[in-house]
């Protein structure tokens, strides 16, 4: 009896743990089935965006939808200034300043903790899936960023700086692209940005649109990177992209009403992009939660996010 006892009971645990070994490895619980790439272009107007010559982000628009109604304050009140800190923050967490917290360029008073960077939203849900994070404002990494397993920032003063890291971190993330399994990679290229505080914020202005083009062609090898590789065609990649804040004569600060400064604009493009009703209201909470929804991410409403999946289903 005893004998026969033991032996069913250890039957049993071998079954529970094959249930658990099985459950654990399961692809799709571990790692997200499709990819997304972010590409922020921090500081750049939509009118300046039309009139540069960007053959990179046409094709990406072709293959997806170019949204120009994008705000980047909410329909809630908020007190954060039309600056860096508080637009990459929301960009990155999918929530408005008065929950993450961030009102200027100086980051007192977060609380990040509790509203993170969207990798920890994958991270919970996907304990394998490979991050990374590529930027050259260094408030971005130091604050924001959580859970990235290859993580670059270099750190850039003045436009020659910027144009210089762009061209650094762009050739470092092409390599991360091809040579690695990312499941969400995230780009931020700051000379745009410089290059309007240095000579105008303006369609008219040469260096800014150049500043545009330049920054297109980042666009090009990172698209080319991604394509190239060896299971694309399998992936279903999700490309987004956007600014944090518009510009007016050489500044961005204090433009809550001033539509140049907080009205930008939004791309999403892939296969999975089904809805392109240009009408559709956009905000810049709404990229990190556009990506989590295509990644397969459960969204909790307890996480209290303020964005909502633009252009494909929700979940
Ligand atoms: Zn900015």
């Amino acid at each position: 009896m005893n004998t026969v006892f033991n032996r069913l009971t250890a039957f049993a645990i071998v079954a529970v743990s094959f249930l658990h070994t099985a459950a654990a490895q399961d692809p799709i619980a571990q790692t997200p089935r499709n990819r997304v790439l972010i590409i922020g272009i921090d500081g750049t107007r939509r009118d300046a965006l039309q009139r540069a010559q960007t053959p990179n982000l046409d094709a990406l628009i072709q293959r997806g939808q170019l949204w120009e109604n994008t705000q980047i304050l909410g329909p809630r009140e908020t007190q954060n200034d039309t600056v860096s800190g508080p637009g990459w923050t929301s960009f990155l967490t999918g929530v408005w300043a008065d929950k993450h917290g961030i009102q200027d360029n100086g980051f007192k008073g977060n609380n990040i903790k509790n509203y993170p960077h969207l990798f920890a939203r994958v991270r919970a849900q996907y304990t394998d899936a490979q991050l990374g994070s590529f930027v050259d404002w260094k408030p971005i990494d130091k604050y924001i960023v959580s859970e990235a397993d290859k993580r670059v920032c270099h750190e850039s003063h003045g436009a020659e700086a910027y144009t210089a890291n762009d061209q650094r971190l762009t050739d470092e993330a092409t390599e991360y692209i091809r040579s690695s399994d990312p499941h969400a990679v995230m780009v931020y290229l700051g000379a745009v940005d410089e290059t309007g505080h240095a000579h105008g914020f303006h369609p008219s202005v040469p260096h800014y649109i150049r500043a545009i083009e330049t920054v297109d062609g980042h666009v090009g090898s990172l698209i080319k990177a991604m394509k190239s590789r060896r299971r694309y065609e399998e992936e279903n990649w999700l490309v987004l992209l956007s600014t944090d804040h518009g510009g007016q004569g050489t500044g961005h600060g204090g433009g809550r009403n001033i539509p140049e400064i907080r009205q930008t604009w939004l791309i999403v493009s892939g296969d999975a992009v089904i809805n392109k009703d240009k009408q559709q209201p956009t905000y810049l909470v709404d990229l990190s939660v556009t990506a989590l929804t295509h990644l397969g991410v459960k969204i909790d409403p307890q996480w209290g996010l303020d964005g909502k999946p633009v252009g494909i289903k929700s979940n």
